[in-house]
């Protein structure tokens, strides 16, 4: 499953889209991003984010703070950008430095800007099937099975590893509603081996460099490899064996190359609706 493919696709798709309302509605999407801290990995996110988005023709707002910002600063500027018409998305780089509170930050953003999907109020209308923001990296995944899959995901079993609020749980719940047996399986999980070769679908979400090997998986399965992590000699590979494990598989993400490029396509693509429904 190649989602440098498929991203690049979205992305033409998007430009189009984009183009559309300027030149229908005066329209000019807008994505806000704020950064706090020196994170040299979260400074490569935010660049390319604001550089992806300019691509397609929307407008990048980047706001860099220092590490020591005070939690009332942070949630003043986010109010700020609340209330600012050419903002239509609101995405605040994680993980935040120790001293702040994410979650309260996450609770002030507007839901209806909230274009990462972290805001409760997004989180329960994915829960209860209703139609709101959903986190960028579980929705690309959803878009990679969905183009490279042409059966229908209908009563497989899906294993998620890993239970974060970023990734495990809210993947989980769109292969829930794609009528997927779902499973969650994380660092207390007893026979996690055993569980995965029950797996049709595999998504892997773990942050531990080729973590899942060959005898974890069913022969056919589909697996999706969230993981990033770098090793000592700076390579970026996956949670998952992935030489190991491609031959078995009908479909796999490589990384990189497989869901790390959906996840930002996905956000300007949250960010051209957010405009659409919230500019009316
Ligand atoms: P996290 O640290 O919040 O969660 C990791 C999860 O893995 C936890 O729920 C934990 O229970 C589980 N886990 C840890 N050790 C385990 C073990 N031994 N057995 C079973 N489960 C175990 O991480 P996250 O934010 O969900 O990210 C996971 C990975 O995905 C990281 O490598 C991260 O860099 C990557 N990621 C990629 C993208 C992307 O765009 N591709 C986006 C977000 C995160």
């Amino acid at each position: 499953m190649d989602g440098k493919a498929l991203s690049a696709a979205l992305r033409t798709d998007l430009t189009a889209k984009v183009a559309a309302l300027k030149a229908t509605r005066g329209i000019t999407a807008g994505l806000a991003v704020v950064l706090v801290g020196d994170d040299p990995a979260s400074h490569v996110y935010v660049r390319n984010k604001g550089k992806q988005c300019v691509a397609v023709g929307m407008n990048s707002f980047e706001h860099i703070l220092p590490a020591n910002t005070t939690q009332s600063d942070l949630l003043a500027l986010v109010q700020k950008l609340n209330a600012d018409d050419a903002v239509d998305g609101i995405l605040v780089q994680l993980p935040l430095p120790a001293h702040l509170d994410a979650q309260e930050v996450i609770n002030t953003i507007d839901p209806a800007k909230d274009v990462d999907g972290f805001h409760p109020v997004n989180v329960g209308k994915l829960s209860v099937g209703l139609s709101g923001f959903v986190p960028c990296t579980p929705l690309g995944c959803l878009k990679l099975l969905q183009h490279y899959v042409p059966q229908d995901l209908s009563g497989k079993h899906a294993v998620v590893i890993g239970r974060s609020n970023i990734v495990g749980k809210p993947v989980a719940a769109l292969l829930l509603a794609q009528n997927c047996t779902v499973t969650i399986a994380h660092s207390k999980t007893k026979d996690l081996q055993a569980l995965c070769r029950t797996a049709d679908i595999l998504v892997a979400a773990i942050g531990k460099p080729h973590f899942v090997k060959a005898e974890w998986v069913k022969d056919g399965a589909i697996v999706l490899d969230v993981g990033i992590n770098r090793l000592d000699n700076g390579t970026l590979v996956g949670d998952v064996d992935y030489a190991a494990v491609a031959p078995k598989t009908a479909a796999i993400t490589p990384v990189p190359g497989g869901v790390g490029p959906m996840t930002i396509a996905c956000l300007l693509e949250n960010t051209y609706q957010a405009a659409v429904a919230w500019q009316g």
